[in-house]
């Protein structure tokens, strides 16, 4: 073994670290095994509940009526989110793009969003208008508040109380911490605030950003009552094998509003051609439970790797985890750049280009980006990103198998030493 890794650039010094750490970690790894067998089970009982049958993956083409693929699996996904209905599509083109159909298609002129989780992920502040941009829910009179969380992470129900206006129409809850270093929320915990909201004004339509948290935990926020839970099929529940696309899974009546607006008013569901890739969302579907828990086991791996040598990871070596997100600060953009270009070495797709800081569209700050994907940008693959600014975190997650997510957090490891940022003890 030590003669493979070491004939793929790894020091012996760095796989004997990383053999100590793994030592330790073999009962989590067994508790995300079990979520995963749980998911697993959950999944093949909802695509049986549908009877889901070979027909369901040929191509439809034009206006797509009649679509029995598509219509099945937005059936199946409702019965995994456990809502009335979904909207699970190649149209949605991100997962940006999925909760910006969400959040346009259930507001009107007059009311207001209101973010009870903090500062929105950096792409929703363009849409929301927060950052004024072309197009906004802002230009179209929609109004902004936000609540944000306490100091240790948790819901500030005082501040959302008092936030709560007669204009609030809908209230925004983001599950995973994107580019921060605050806690990633709990389903149970999302559960809470929703009915705290609903318990002031049920009215409130309440949202999940549900990005990087599908099948880490055996429940989903549509269990607990949200209005919309919404994400990215180049995420967790594309089991990487969806080439694009996005879901949102909901009350029947927000879904039908989000497909007047995704299509057209009067087409809504009836219309959107799969274009051949309903085996995929299917299979990927179907296999997302198990990449999730190998994406896991690296996320945990990194988090007690990179713990011991002093840095701070959010969350820590021994926390719950409620996505699949790992965030190291290393304080220097150097530690930033090595760690991607770990990762970036250990893929299998474009392991010998060296990732740069860029300006990208939707960020406000340079940002170094790892991936050496099947599926372009596809961040359920083993992927490290990170804005270039202070506090200098490196953001990772993904990995289709665990042995490929061992061996970016080894080569992360490798590089920096290398570099003779860190010393291993
Ligand atoms: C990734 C992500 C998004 C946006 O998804 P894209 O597919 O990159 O557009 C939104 N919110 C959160 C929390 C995310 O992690």
């Amino acid at each position: 073994m030590i003669q493979m890794y070491e004939s793929l650039g790894i020091s012996r010094e760095v796989y004997e670290y990383s053999e100590k750490i793994l030592n330790g970690l073999q009962e989590r790894f067994q508790k995300i095994d079990e979520t995963a067998e749980y998911n697993q089970l959950k999944v093949i009982r909802a695509m049986q509940d549908a009877r889901v049958s070979a027909e369901c993956f040929e191509t439809s083409s034009g206006y797509g009526y009649n679509d029995r693929g598509r219509d099945t699996l937005e059936e199946v996904y409702a019965n995994i989110f456990r809502t009335e209905a979904a909207l699970v599509r190649p149209q949605i083109t991100c997962g940006t793009h999925a909760l910006t159909v969400a959040l346009s298609a259930n507001l009107r002129p007059g009311d207001e969003l209101l973010s009870v989780s903090g500062k929105p992920y950096d792409t929703l502040e363009e849409v929301i208008g927060i950052r004024p941009s072309r197009g906004s829910l802002a230009e179209y009179g929609v109004t902004y508040a936000q609540a944000d969380l306490k100091p240790d992470g948790s819901f500030d129900y005082d501040a959302i109380r008092a936030a709560i206006k007669p204009q609030t129409k809908m209230v925004e809850i983001q599950r995973s911490k994107g580019y921060q270093t605050r806690p990633t929320l709990s389903v149970s915990q999302i559960g809470e605030v929703i009915a705290f909201v609903k318990s002031i004004r049920p009215d409130i339509l309440c949202m999940v950003d549900n990005c990087y948290g599908e099948f880490v935990e055996k429940t989903e926020p549509g269990e607990l009552g949200a209005d919309m839970v919404v994400g990215s099929l180049i995420k967790n529940p594309g089991g990487g094998l969806a080439p694009a696309g996005g879901y949102i899974a909901g009350t029947l009546s927000c879904i039908e509003q989000c497909a007047f607006r995704l299509t057209s008013p009067g087409l809504g569901r009836e219309v959107g051609a799969n274009f051949g890739v309903m085996q995929s969302f299917y299979q990927g579907l179907f296999l997302a439970p198990t990449v999730t828990a190998a994406a896991l086991k690296g996320a945990v791996f990194a988090a007690n790797v990179y713990e011991k040598l002093g840095f701070d990871v959010v969350p820590n070596g021994s926390e719950e985890r409620h996505d699949i997100i790992q965030a190291v600060t290393f304080g220097f953009p150097e530690g930033v750049i090595a760690f991607c270009e770990g990762i970036q070495a250990a893929a299998p797709v474009d392991s010998y280009v060296t990732p740069e800081p860029w300006a990208m569209p939707g960020y406000d700050s340079d940002v170094i980006m790892a991936a050496g994907a099947f599926v372009q940008g596809s961040s359920i693959e083993l992927s490290a990103d990170g804005p270039v600014k202070p506090p200098y975190a490196v953001y990772f997650q993904g990995g289709l198998t665990w042995p490929h997510a061992k061996l970016g957090i080894m080569m992360s490891l490798q590089k920096l030493t290398e570099k003779g940022l860190v010393k291993l003890p």
